[in-house]
């Protein structure tokens, strides 16, 4: 009947299995990095066992199969993101598909007297790249403001589009809010004025069901380490013609057509893009994560939780003192917060002896915990294996620290 054993799919992770300081494990920083099912750990033992050899490059039977599972992972990934498979370019992650951005369109395209325009709520990885490209072509960084639900004052977005913005970063899904952008709208506005898009999907990705051209962006990144694939795999799509026009960020090989002393002829996208050997392995345990997604329903993992959430924001807010931050409707599954009276590291640190891990801090991203004024907060980020037990215990634990720490 299209139900899932969530009980049995938790079976996969057999990390969630482990004990910590003598207590069960609960992983609540998924936001942070995910764990791995059991299919994308096999993946990792067997390309090693049995299939080891590089891509592109040798005749010999290993060697076309290294190459075929590597091209078949880039064939799930492009199904998953509904894309292309030749406009898409596997990279490390999301730092790197970004910085591609930056290097191969921004950089050379950019001049004084252009801006790029970023929200507040941005990760590092969309924000620092901009400020070294802005650097060395004179062009400025705008910021569109937030409101205090932690959603996108999508007014201050449209009025900040102005003739100088070139180039719109902005996230899809926040990773301290859980803030879901509506990046539709976002970019068939930027698109009526002629500004080119680049959306963070880092952690839309292992949450939502993904339709990439639908958005009408035209860059979006991804991460596979929070996606349950190994980390160090990523990739960047990229509408064609931007790929053709871009020159390569890295050079090296498996991206040339032909070299020689006098100049070299680039490969075809996204290969142009790929210099060097790649993570193959990991992108192999990429091929296996989408599928194991997809065996899944990224509708039902969505449902899931969304269901999570509704639990831990109530057992939250049952807590005295308890702040959240990030309250838009329809926010995925991370919750930051504060409780009166405890430091953020202190609650992290005790609830880390009871067993659970969330992430305390300022998330990588400063701007954003500038704006609500706080130097850092807890973040509890959930993923479709943790359970409704886990909150309790999480919420129970909270409320034994913070009685331990504000006497
Ligand atoms: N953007 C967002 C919104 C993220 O959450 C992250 C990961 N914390 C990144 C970018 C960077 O991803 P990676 O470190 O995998 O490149």
């Amino acid at each position: 009947d299209g139900r899932v054993d969530w009980a049995r799919v938790r079976a996969d992770f057999p990390l969630l299995m482990r004990e910590v300081h003598g207590k069960p494990l609960v992983y609540f920083d998924n936001a942070n990095t995910g764990q791995k099912p059991l299919p994308v750990i096999a993946s990792q033992d067997e390309f090693y066992r049995r299939q080891n050899a590089n891509v592109s490059r040798a005749v010999h039977a290993l060697g076309t199969e290294a190459t075929e599972a590597y091209e078949g992972a880039r064939g799930k990934l492009a199904r998953f993101l509904n894309v292309r498979a030749d406009e898409l370019v596997l990279c490390s992650g999301t730092t790197f598909a970004l910085n591609l951005v930056a290097y191969s369109w921004a950089l050379p395209r950019l001049k004084a007297g252009d801006a790029i325009l970023v929200s507040r709520m941005e990760h590092h990885a969309n924000i620092v790249p901009w400020q070294l490209v802005a650097e060395r072509t004179g062009a400025t960084i705008k910021v569109a403001e937030i409101l205090p639900d932690g959603s996108l004052d999508l007014d201050a977005l449209y009025r900040a589009m102005t003739p100088e913005v070139k180039l719109l970063a902005v996230t899809h899904v926040s990773n301290v809010l859980g803030t879901v952008n509506p990046v539709r709208e976002i970019c068939r506005e930027a698109r009526r004025r002629g500004i080119v898009t680049v959306v963070d999907g880092s952690q839309a990705a292992p949450h939502l069901k993904l339709d990439v051209p639908a958005i009408g962006c035209d860059f979006y990144a991804i991460t596979g380490h929070k996606m349950c694939g190994p980390t160090g795999t990523g990739a960047l799509w990229a509408r064609r013609e931007h790929l053709q026009a871009m020159p390569p960020f890295i050079g090296g090989g498996e991206m040339i057509r032909e070299v020689s002393f006098e100049g070299t002829v680039f490969n075809d996208p996204p290969h142009k893009f790929e210099a060097g050997t790649p993570n193959i392995a990991g992108f192999i345990g990429l091929g296996a994560a989408v599928d194991y997604l997809e065996s899944l329903g990224m509708e039902r993992v969505a449902a899931r939780e969304a269901e999570l959430l509704a639990h831990a924001t109530e057992a939250l807010q049952a807590i005295p003192g308890l702040r959240i931050f990030g309250t838009a409707p329809g926010k995925a599954a991370v919750i930051s917060f504060l409780v009166e009276g405890a430091h953020a590291h202190d609650l992290a640190t005790l609830l880390d002896l009871e067993g659970i891990a969330v992430r305390s801090g300022q998330h990588c991203a400063h701007p954003l915990l500038q704006y609500f004024g706080v130097a850092a907060t807890l973040r509890a980020s959930l993923a479709f294996y943790n359970t409704h037990e886990e909150i309790d215990r999480f919420a129970a634990a909270l409320e034994k620290t913070r009685r331990l720490l504000v006497a």
